[in-house]
């Protein structure tokens, strides 16, 4: 009989044992006080199974008091057990109400009496029990006082449990009264065992073999009985989240039901996160029913000195037949998403070089801007930079960037006060500021230190700005960025000019320049384009050739001369058709004066631009073959832009152009980039100086030097020199003191059409 039972007791033991180990293993917020639970259980059954040995009487009064005292440690756990397990929370509160205190001194006291009774034998004694072989079966206890003490305070937590578990049961409805009567149930079975192997002195405890019921019994109410009606609904939902993300189940009390490792991790330690979950899932019952399916809070928590953002989403579990069944939440650490957000946000918002707004945005804000303060009175405000392709070229892309960056950093906000700056495009910034805190001299100055900013390159930056007064503040925004840039082009390429306003005849002059270009292929088809020529003279006054124009005889607008159409023909690289028209039309008037045995040369103006378009000297190749002319007596003037950048191609069109016998002239000479270099690098045949230069100059002596030392050292190089624009007889003594060889102007003719130079000038001889 002994036997058996023992076993059963080791069976029952081993089954406890696994049980908690597998609590432990779920990693639940039970699964805590679950182990301590069956941890106790365990221990009690043990120390049992020791009192059923005879190791002599003093051994035996400490088995029987440690295994005394250990039933009062298990049934403090129980009760605290079943609190968590009954309780209404969605997370671990500390709740320690006095009773629990009053209950640890008593259980403490009543332990330290059992255990104190190994000597002074004032609770129990013990006698062996011993069968007809001889063999020890087990001790009769004879109780004594301060026992029933003990049995008292057993007594009295079993009431508590017991009367707690029957109020919980009757409290609720369908499945909790359900799962709390069958926690109740097997406990009292168990308490009456008990009862019984007490009042009918059996000789051996036999409600210690249902202890493994009962934690059969709490293990799978607490891990595994979930309300049927929302399992189904809860697994779906369980199904699409991964591991990383943290999961409760409520039931619609909003009891915790199933918590996944994860949540359970980051709950357990961290009690700002479980405060915050508490907070959101009892908003989100009061909701219940009414509109929100479901809500989502965003927090922000300190860990260690980290900001961390954790989101909580809820949502509503319905069951199969659509009714409320509970809650789930979702909550996940965020912070990296959203930070990764930010980043793109940024990206996509800001230019990522100078770290300005970009274009859309700073539309954006320019709006919002001007809406918000209708009464304010503001200015957009566009810059460009010179020639930034050329800059790029000559000095590679890094020392562009260099220059955008300073450029960036050319408005401070202590200057300016608030304002809104953005990168439009590659050189094109654009900034919104308040009149009150326009001042164009301070800004042109900011605009000049730019160039302070980039060492180490031997170039003049050069940044123009433009200037739109803003009249209305719901205009679009696009619209105003485009006036404050046209108002740019009114300036661009000049010297001394760096801010323009805009006004609204710019506006027709872009409609005007988009006309040219509409017109132009139909001009060209039509022959609307002629040519005039302006007489080149001697210093005997005598004509020794004559330069080629263009001019427009529109069939609406009248005759065009270049400034009203080269300049949009030059930015859309048209220029080229026009070009190549009038060199070949200029080549049939030399072959025709050859004919007719004058001798007068022509001289033809190339654009910059021609040498992107075609292959140049190819085309002149083309025309020496096709009509019968003296090439030196074709003049080709090239700029000095044309040149500037010295690029390895321009030298072999230049010197090949030589090679086939034409006069190379560098035209304009003494303005734009104008430096001596040039000509030392290149083998020009003809300097020609522009008389604009002289009119330009405020001290005359010294623009007159100037031009003196030009020609000289023209001179020196063996080079002959043109001056153009003379236009009074003083000037044209003063060149004629000064050594020029060749002269071009009003003084001498304006540029007529062939028919008008034959007559004038040619037929006469
Ligand atoms: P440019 O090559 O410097 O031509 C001289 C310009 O000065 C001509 O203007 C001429 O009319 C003007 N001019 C001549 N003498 C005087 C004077 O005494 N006083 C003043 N104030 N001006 C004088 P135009 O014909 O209007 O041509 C302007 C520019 O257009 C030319 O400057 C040239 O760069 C360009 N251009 C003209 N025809 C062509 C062409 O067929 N192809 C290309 N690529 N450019 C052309
Ligand atoms: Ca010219
Ligand atoms: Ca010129």
């Amino acid at each position: 009989m002994k036997f058996y039972f023992l076993l059963l007791l080791a069976i029952s033991l081993s089954h406890i044992l696994s049980v908690t180990v597998l609590a432990l293993r779920k990693n639940s917020v039970f699964s805590r006080s679950f182990a301590f639970l069956g941890g106790m259980a365990s221990f009690s059954v043990s120390s049992y199974i020791v009192t059923l040995f005879y190791f002599g009487e003093k051994a035996g009064l400490v088995t029987a008091g440690v295994f005394f005292a250990s039933l009062d440690w298990l049934l403090l756990l129980f009760l605290n057990y079943v609190f968590i397990f009954t309780r209404n929370q969605n997370v671990q509160r500390k709740n320690i109400s006095q009773l629990k205190n009053i209950y640890f001194v008593a259980g403490t006291l009543d332990t330290v009496s059992l255990l104190l009774n190994a000597i002074f034998k004032h609770a129990f004694l013990i006698n062996p029990s011993i069968d007809n072989a001889g063999d020890f079966i087990c001790w009769i206890y004879s109780f004594k006082l301060p026992y029933n003490l003990h049995l008292i305070f057993c007594y009295i937590i079993v009431l508590h449990i017991v009367l707690y578990l029957v109020y919980r049961t009757f409290t609720n409805k369908g499945f909790y009264r359900r799962k709390y009567f069958s926690l109740l149930m097997p406990f009292v079975f168990l308490i009456i065992l008990n009862v019984v192997f007490i009042l009918f002195k059996w000789n051996f405890d036999y409600s210690l073999i249902f202890y493994a019921v009962l934690g059969a019994a709490v293990f799978y109410l607490t891990f595994y009985s979930i309300p049927l009606y929302v399992e189904r609904e809860m697994r779906i939902n369980i199904a699409s989240c991964t591991e990383e993300e943290c999961i409760v189940c409520y039931d619609l009390e909003g009891k915790v039901f199933y918590v996944n490792p994860h949540a359970n991790e980051i709950l357990e330690k961290r009690a700002d996160i479980r405060d915050k979950v508490g907070d959101c899932q009892e908003q989100f019952i009061l909701s219940y029913g009414r509109a929100s399916q479901s809500s989502t809070w965003q927090y922000k928590f300190e860990n260690d000195g980290n900001v961390e953002i954790y989101s909580f989403d809820f949502k509503v579990l319905y069951d199969s037949k659509g009714r409320l069944a509970g809650s789930f939440l979702k909550f996940e650490d965020k912070t990296q998403e959203i930070l990764q957000l930010k980043q793109q946000q940024y990206n996509a918002t800001h230019d990522l070089l100078t770290g300005l707004y970009n274009s859309q945005t700073f539309s954006e804000k320019v709006h919002d801007e001007l809406i918000e303060n209708p009464e304010e009175e503001y200015l957009l405000i566009a810059t460009d930079i010179e020639n930034f392709k050329l800059i790029n070229d000559l000095f590679g892309p890094k020392r562009g960037d260099e220059i955008l960056k300073c450029q960036a950093s050319m408005f401070s906000e202590k200057k300016y006060g608030k304002c809104i700056y953005g990168r439009i495009s590659a050189d094109k910034f654009a900034l919104l500021i308040r009149e009150s805190k326009f001042n164009p001299d301070e800004l042109i100055a900011d605009a000049k230190s730019v160039q302070n900013g980039i060492k180490e390159i031997d170039y003049q930056v050069k940044i123009y700005l433009g200037v739109y007064r803003i009249s209305d503040n719901h205009e679009n925004v696009q619209n105003m960025i485009d006036k404050a840039f046209l108002a740019i082009r009114k300036i661009y390429g000049s010297y001394e000019k760096t801010l323009a306003y805009y006004d609204s005849s710019l506006i027709d002059d872009l409609m005007l320049r988009q006309r040219v270009l509409n017109d132009f292929q139909n001009a060209i088809n039509r022959s609307e384009f002629c040519i005039y020529l302006q007489g080149q003279f001697d210093r005997n006054q005598k004509l020794i050739g004559c330069e080629s124009l263009t001019r427009w005889n529109h069939p609406e607008r009248g005759m065009l001369s270049p400034s009203e159409f080269m300049e949009p023909l030059e930015k859309s690289g048209f220029i080229y058709r026009l070009d190549d028209y009038i060199w070949e039309s200029s080549v049939k008037i030399l072959s025709e004066w050859k004919q007719k045995g004058i001798s007068a040369y022509i001289s033809i103006n190339i654009s910059p631009r021609d040498f992107y378009h075609i292959d140049v000297l190819g085309r002149f190749r083309e025309l020496l073959q096709k009509y019968d002319f003296d090439p030196e007596k074709l003049n080709i003037e090239i700029t000095e832009t044309q040149v500037v950048s010295k690029d390895e191609e321009s030298f072999v069109i230049i010197n090949g152009l030589k090679e086939l016998g034409f006069c190379i002239e560098l035209d304009d000479f003494g303005c734009g980039y104008s430096s001596f270099k040039t000509l030392e690098d290149f083998d020009f045949d003809v300097l020609k100086i522009d008389m604009e230069f002289l009119h330009t100059c405020k001290d005359t002596a010294k623009a007159q030097n100037i031009i003196r030392s030009i020609i000289k050292m023209a001179k020196t190089l063996g080079i002959k020199t043109v001056t153009e624009g003379v236009e009074q007889k003083s000037q044209f003594d003063f060149l004629c003191e000064a050594g020029c060889d060749v002269f071009q102007g009003y003084f001498f003719s304006k540029p007529i059409s062939v028919e008008e130079f034959t007559e004038k000038f040619l037929e006469e001889k």
